[in-house]
């Protein structure tokens, strides 16, 4: 019940202990069409450049970046938490100016700053922002921050590693132009994939490029001659097959489930914690409008040792329970209930477990 990896359902191990066929083998090619149908359905998009990206999370973010940002461009980034910074690590190593706009760890991005923020900078090209911030369980207003950047003629990159599967998602509902998630999150996959999907206008701006993609492995042109709609499929890098067949079924399960009662189990164990915990007297960090379902930042009560907790849930329970990262460490448990680990049994084994450690 950390921040992730999650819990992997046996039938997404079992899945991945098939045996290992060509990356090019029709059975496989048939599959790919599979996941990629999938990942379509669970964005809600229609978007032609939808594909997993074979490594994790980080390289999805890198692929959204090296490909859309050229050196002069003004990107806005919003950071209230980790990932947003590194978002600016990204633009500032691509050659791109990143325009900060900062909030409070623990807080939402607010609106009000990045409408300031594009006010004075109007030849902004992209908005970046982090939808799910893992590092503080809070959840940013994705649809506004992209009718922001819509109003303002900017493409938006939204990370969703921790919302995809979690929470209400709909890349082409909100307009998002760029968006990477991961496979150890709400997927409940294991970790070593990102899912990414771009816009037909972010398509556009990739191939209208002044300048050489950065990157060879992550070039949206190249790679797509393997994942792209033609049918044809032509040996870029070899596939992580069997990280593959764990995406396909965890997509399969989450179907199975349905999206919508995915994220309603989200929210109901979500609850069931958070009235255990405040019963125990325990407090959630952030404010009732903006909490993520998927990662409950509760705030360390004065005079419990952090770290001999946590190494209390471990070697009892078995339980892991996430630390607090940057400004928040020492000060906040991050407990996650992501994929199959958001269940009534681990709700329950939680409150349990930090009861009687915590006595
Ligand atoms: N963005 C967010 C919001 C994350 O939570 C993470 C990982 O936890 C990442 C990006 C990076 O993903 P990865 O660790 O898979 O590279």
């Amino acid at each position: 019940m950390g921040p992730g990896p999650s819990d992997v359902n046996p039938r997404v191990l079992a899945a991945m202990a098939r045996p290992t066929i060509g990356h090019l083998d029709p059975e496989f090619i048939t599959m790919m069409d599979e996941v990629k149908a999938m990942l379509k359905a669970v964005l809600k998009t229609n978007n032609e450049l939808t594909m997993p990206v074979s490594a994790p999370g980080s390289a999805g973010m890198e692929a959204c970046f090296v490909n859309l940002v050229e050196p002069g461009d003004k990107v806005i980034v919003c950071q209230n938490g980790v990932f947003g910074g590194r978002m600016r690590e990204n633009v500032e190593r691509f050659g791109g100016i990143a325009i900060m706009v900062e909030d409070e760890w623990g807080t939402a991005i607010d609106l009000a700053k990045v409408e300031a923020a594009f006010a004075a900078n109007p030849d902004a090209k992209i908005l970046a922002f982090v939808h799910a911030e893992t590092s503080t369980g809070v959840r940013s207003d994705a649809q506004a921050l992209c009718k922001i950047a819509q109003a303002n003629n900017a493409l938006s990159i939204v990370d969703a590693v921790t919302s995809m599967g979690g929470i209400e998602l709909d890349v082409d509902g909100w307009g998002i132009d760029a968006l990477y998630s991961g496979t150890q999150k709400c997927l409940s996959c294991p970790p070593g994939i990102s899912p990414v999907t771009f816009s037909a206008k972010a398509v556009e701006v990739v191939k209208a490029r002044k300048s050489k993609v950065p990157s060879w492995f992550l070039d949206t042109n190249l790679v797509m001659g393997y994942w792209g709609g033609s049918g044809k499929r032509a040996y870029h890098h070899t596939a992580p097959v069997n990280a593959l067949y764990a995406l396909h079924e965890s997509l399969v399960m989450l179907l199975e489930e349905g999206l919508e009662n995915a994220w309603a189990r989200h929210n109901l164990h979500h609850q069931a914690l958070k009235a255990g915990l405040e019963a125990m007297g325990l407090e959630l960090l952030v404010d009732e409008a903006d909490r993520l379902p998927q990662l409950n930042s509760v705030k360390i009560p004065e005079g419990v040792d952090d770290a001999a907790l946590r190494s209390a849930l471990l070697d009892n329970y078995s339980l892991e329970i996430g630390a607090g990262l940057g400004a928040l460490a020492g000060k906040v448990w991050r407990i996650g209930l992501m994929g199959a680990g958001c269940t009534r049994r681990n709700v329950m084994l939680c409150l349990d477990a930090l009861e009687n450690t915590m006595r």
